[in-house]
């Protein structure tokens, strides 16, 4: 279930007014791209489902530092609270969505979210007629993280891992991504939080009532709590 809440909700930084050109640059995989452009062309219809896999993607993350703390009690102390944040920045028109999972390091989120582990998917995509069967199949195969470009025109990751400095992966999704060392040091202690500027047509993501309904709908099983950031309008 989601909660409203105001003040113990971390404070998202959103804003994407840091490094950009001070990053590295990396090239998206070649699957990667193939799958992003499958993604956006079947799935522009449902647009609403990033929010869902972004939410998923948080709980695995919290799930596995759970995991951790029972062999290593210390991995919980950078931060103690498991959950998942969302708040809205209708000002920038940008959602954050912050988990207080695992987090990824600099490597990882190169690897994670620049490339596709998953084995058979290349031979996955060219099975893809793109009819409307294949719509099904993508939804099962799990579109994942790229299903965020459904949504968003820029995307910021912001992350820290117990074993590694807070790094920022930003891409607009042609081509390539860069990583950066976070100039603001360990502002969250431990986690992920996505950052999604919103494509111009996206707007009902900035509301409350949206939001609430879509966590409602997707995400009633999830096991840790999901807050909504009460916006001060
Ligand atoms: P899947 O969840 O099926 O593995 P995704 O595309 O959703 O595929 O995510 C790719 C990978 O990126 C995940 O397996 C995970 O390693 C990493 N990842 C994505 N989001 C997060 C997050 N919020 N926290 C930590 N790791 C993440
Ligand atoms: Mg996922």
């Amino acid at each position: 279930a989601i909660s409203v809440v105001a003040a113990e909700a971390p404070a998202a930084q959103a804003a994407f007014n840091t490094p950009g050109e001070k990053g590295e640059k990396y090239q998206f995989q070649t699957e990667v791209a193939r799958l992003m452009n499958i993604v956006i062309n079947s799935l522009y219809k449902t647009p609403e489902i990033f929010l869902r896999e972004l939410i998923s993607n948080g709980s695995d993350a919290l799930d596995k530092i759970r995991f951790k703390s029972l062999t290593d009690p210390t991995a919980l102390e950078s931060n103690p609270n498991l959950n998942v944040t969302i708040a809205l920045h209708k000002d920038q028109r940008v959602i954050t969505i912050t988990d207080t999972g695992i987090g990824m390091t600099k490597e990882d989120l190169q690897k994670n979210l620049g490339t596709i582990a998953k084995s058979g998917t290349s031979e996955f995509l060219d099975t893809l007629s793109g009819d409307k069967a294949d719509m099904d199949l993508i939804g099962k195969f799990g579109v994942g993280f790229y299903s965020v470009f459904l949504v968003a025109d820029k995307v910021r990751v912001t992350s820290k891992n117990n074993n590694d400095d807070q790094y920022i992966w930003e891409s607009t999704a042609v081509d390539d991504f860069t990583i950066a060392k976070d100039p603001a040091g360990n502002t969250l202690g431990r986690g992920t939080q996505i950052a999604i500027h919103l494509k111009e047509d996206q707007d009902q993501y900035l509301e409350d009532a949206r939001i609430k309904e879509l966590v409602t709908k997707y995400s009633e099983f999830i096991n840790f709590p999901i807050y909504l950031r009460q916006t001060k309008t």
